[in-house]
């Protein structure tokens, strides 16, 4: 910021965007583990134009280096392939801790290396935490409710998880990873913060990760049948990327050490979701000159097991102490992904 201009100053590489450039004193040195993956990407293009110093760590499971591709040889960013299982030591202010497959198929992959991937990966960045006094913030997940009694799901809510079933290994791998980060608050006074996320969905989102907002996109621009998992009335509340960053990035830097919901409260279920993917494919197939769509059916598939029934979060806290709300309408999210993964399909890419 220059006093004498009024003015936020920029800094400008060739062929990158332009970064904002920040005194020493408020430049930061951020780890973002999980950095290629969805929500990792945003993060980062939002810390870099910030104009932080950002290194990514990711073993590329199920994120790919395309998706930070743009920013590999500015001299703020730095991507690094490595597997939190491992120890990782380097030097800096903050630690956005992401790294763990987020979609139930690839969750359930390899169920053994998922809880690892929670549990010692949560460790060691915990411990690379504690010894450079580093604050750090994990991405936990509304499934630390399971299958919830309560609704809409409160901070304060234990939860309703089945141990043993196919989600367990990432709800009870997240549930363990919230327990070792307040471990360390205590034990260590490591400065933690614990971000509870709702479904979340958005461009970059992997095609093939089978998550209901991708499949169903893909389903009705290919002109294939919406599979809906039982009878479609489970529910859940989708939030747009960028307000998931916003409140990220709002709770890093603010004083609430408890965990923090961070989703929409805007409640759907699938089968209206269904309903409304398919009127937005086509508004926007319209849009682009095709007179007529050819319109999709709904096929109902089998229920997967432990599939929760409701959720929805409730955002009371996320209100009040880092005050974080949604801009994001869902339908004009779900507008921003249709034209995205159209390009894709237009370009032969998927
Ligand atoms: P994603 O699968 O796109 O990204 C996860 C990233 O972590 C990938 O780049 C992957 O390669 C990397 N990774 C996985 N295991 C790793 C390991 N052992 N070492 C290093 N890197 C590893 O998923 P996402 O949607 O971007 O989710 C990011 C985080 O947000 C996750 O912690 C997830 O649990 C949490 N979350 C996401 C949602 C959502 O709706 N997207 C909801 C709740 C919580
Ligand atoms: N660790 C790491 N990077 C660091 C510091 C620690 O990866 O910069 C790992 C370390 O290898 C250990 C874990 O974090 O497996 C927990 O570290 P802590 O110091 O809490 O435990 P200790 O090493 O005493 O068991
Ligand atoms: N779902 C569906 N069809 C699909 C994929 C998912 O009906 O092609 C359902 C799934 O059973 C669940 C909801 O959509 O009830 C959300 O699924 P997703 O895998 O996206 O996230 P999560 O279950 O982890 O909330």
């Amino acid at each position: 910021y220059d006093k004498d201009t009024n003015r936020i100053q920029y800094t400008t590489f060739a062929k990158f965007p332009s970064v904002r450039l920040l005194p020493d004193a408020q430049r930061k040195r951020i780890l973002v583990t999980g950095g290629a993956g969805f929500v990792g990407s945003h993060l980062v293009d939002r810390l870099m134009l910030l104009g932080h110093e950002v290194t990514v760590l990711d073993n590329f499971f199920t994120g790919s280096r395309t998706t930070v591709s743009h920013w590999v040889g500015h001299p703020n960013f730095e991507m690094v392939r490595h597997d939190v299982v491992e120890p990782f030591m380097i030097e800096v202010d903050q630690i956005y801790h992401l790294a763990c497959p987020a979609s139930p198929p690839h969750y359930q992959y390899n169920a053994v290396k998922t809880i690892k991937t929670s549990f010692m990966g949560t460790l060691n960045m915990l411990g690379l935490a504690k010894r450079t006094k580093a604050r750090f913030l994990i991405t936990s997940t509304s499934e630390v409710y399971g299958d919830p009694e309560e609704h809409p799901q409160r901070e304060d809510y234990w939860g309703h998880v089945n141990c043993i079933g196919p989600r367990a290994c990432y709800d009870e791998g997240k549930r363990v990873a919230e327990t070792l980060t307040y471990g360390y608050m205590r034990q260590d006074g490591v400065d933690v913060r614990v971000a509870r996320i709702f479904n979340t969905f958005g461009p970059r989102m992997n095609p093939y990760d089978g998550r209901v907002v991708s499949n169903f996109i893909i389903q009705a621009l290919k002109g294939e049948d919406m599979t809906v998992y039982g009878d479609g009335q489970q529910t859940r509340s989708f939030q747009y990327i960028h307000d998931l960053v916003d409140g990220l990035i709002l709770l890093m830097n603010g004083e609430e050490t408890r965990p923090v919901n961070i989703g929409s409260s805007h409640e759907f279920t699938i089968l209206e979701f269904a309903e409304a993917v398919r009127d937005i494919v086509e508004e926007v197939q319209r849009a682009e000159g095709e007179p007529n769509p050819k319109s999709v059916g709904i096929v109902h598939k089998d229920m997967p097991t432990d599939d929760p029934q409701r959720r929805r979060a409730d955002t009371t806290r996320a209100k009040e102490t880092i005050e974080w709300q949604p801009r994001w309408g869902v339908r004009d999210g779900v507008r921003e992904m249709v034209l995205y993964y159209k390009q894709m399909i237009d370009q032969g890419k998927l």
